[in-house]
């Protein structure tokens, strides 16, 4: 297995408080400061949600605008991917930031529950959002927290309607929806391989299961997520002390199975996004 390996840090998300971890970056200087440690550990995908000064989370396009043009400047060539999954209900205001052109965007493409809520993805939203997508030339990367994800992706990528190449996520362990299971996993895996064998995938687990879904995900040859928005502690008794260190522990297993962690060159290629800006 010598394929390069990417590695996506998920700094923020619209969850975790410092109240959870103190590391978790809220303003967008902390985010910058996160995600450059993250970057020279090896990450060259970031993802991002943006919040308030009170800790809720923000759709602000303005936020975003300043994120990206600092990311540009401290990261140079990372993968800037901005969350339109935020503050699900918001409506159109979830992809009030694709405008500002970022690399990528995440997408869900169908609703489930969440650990208190439903997380709503109306069709017609979904059709808006993967428009604005294609208008803006951002590559989305589709978040399936279901098998009908999955498969309702690959349909829209057929039709035409998702811009570049078709890039799945899969979501393992949110309460109340998928959980990390190994056998779900292996299916979702066989899945893309017959049916989209031009696309590719990655996995990110939730909670204790971002370590399990790491590695599974670096084994079977994709592509992986880790993060404070996913998960704030390195086991049951230590809280991760950064991004950094999250995804120095993919780091680790990517060198356990031989796989190189993806520059960021190489991710922009894997995923044929558009040259950095
Ligand atoms: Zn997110």
């Amino acid at each position: 297995m010598t394929d390069p390996c990417i590695l996506c840090v998920a700094i923020t998300g619209s969850v975790p408080t410092k109240a959870a971890n103190p590391a978790v970056p809220i303003s967008v200087s902390e985010q910058i400061e996160s995600t450059h440690e993250a970057f020279e550990a090896g990450a060259s995908i970031c993802h991002a949600h943006v919040r308030n000064a009170d800790e809720t989370p923000s759709s602000d396009p303005d936020k975003f605008a300043a994120l990206k043009e600092g990311l540009e400047k401290h990261c140079p060539g990372m993968i800037i991917q901005f969350s339109t999954g935020g503050r699900s209900g918001a409506g159109t205001a979830r992809g009030g930031m694709l405008p500002l052109r970022p690399d990528m965007a995440s997408l869900s493409v169908g609703s489930n529950n969440f650990p208190t809520r439903v997380y709503e993805n109306p069709p017609d939203l979904v059709e808006w959002l993967s428009g604005e997508m294609r208008t803006y030339e951002v590559t989305p990367e589709i978040e399936a927290f279901d098998l009908s994800h999955i498969l309702h992706a690959i349909k829209m990528h057929a039709a035409g309607k998702l811009h570049g190449r078709l890039y799945v996520q899969f979501v393992m362990g949110v309460k109340n929806a998928m959980p990390a299971d190994k056998e779900v996993f292996d299916f979702y895996v066989e899945t893309m391989k017959s049916r989209a064998p031009d696309a590719a995938w990655c996995a990110a687990g939730i909670g204790p299961a971002q370590i399990e879904v790491n590695e599974w995900a670096i084994a079977a040859g994709g592509h992986t997520r880790a993060g404070l928005e996913d998960n704030v502690r390195l086991d049951r008794d230590t809280l991760a002390p950064s991004n950094a260190a999250l995804i120095r522990r993919a780091a680790e297993l990517c060198e356990k199975y031989e796989r190189p962690v993806a520059t960021w060159q190489q991710a922009r290629e894997i995923l044929k996004l558009r040259p950095a800006a």
